[in-house]
């Protein structure tokens, strides 16, 4: 994935300015031929293009910067750069944010199965969880998921407002 750009733009202002999209960005010369442009300012095919995950403020940001590399290395003037939207971006660390739950009592299986097992609870809301059997103690170390703290229809069922738009920029 690349790189995420941090300016003054994304700590202020509006949730809509919050919000990050994937982006690709195109210029267009002055024969009205669009080119996709990379993050070093090449052309770039579709199917090869890394989108850019960033705000609004942040893409506009970056669309310039790519059609200045891309005038530089083509020696030519764009006559418009433009930035496609290609989605909304889930709220950021949201994949962070899953709960687990951690090992509180650990020991070798009895039984015929995986190497080890272990109990787990949940710091936030005291779940304990049966014993479980895990292969490593790596396995345990990782704790697994609370059931509690993180409902199964928590994230799959939440729709991205608006459409996807593409923002353009003269
Ligand atoms: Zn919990």
């Amino acid at each position: 994935m690349s790189e995420q750009i941090e300016t003054e733009a994304a700590s202020g202002g509006s949730l809509e300015r919050l919000v990050r999209r994937r982006w690709l960005y195109t210029v267009t010369d002055w024969n009205d031929d669009e080119t996709l442009v990379d993050e070093n300012g090449d052309e770039v095919f579709r199917d090869d293009a890394k989108e850019h995950i960033a705000t609004d403020a942040e893409a506009a940001i970056e669309a310039d910067r790519r059609a200045d590399l891309w005038e530089t290395k083509q020696d030519a003037l764009v006559a418009r750069v433009t930035r496609h939207s290609q989605g909304i971006v889930s709220a950021p660390g949201s994949a962070d944010r899953v709960r687990r739950m951690h090992m509180v009592d650990t020991g070798p299986n009895q039984y015929v199965g995986p190497a080890y097992v272990a109990k787990y609870r949940c710091t936030r809301c005291g779940t304990e969880s049966e014993w479980q059997t895990a292969r490593t103690i790596g396995e345990i170390r990782r704790g697994i998921q609370c059931p509690k703290c993180n409902p199964p229809n928590d994230k799959a069922h939440r729709q991205p407002p608006g459409g996807n738009g593409g923002a353009q920029k003269k």
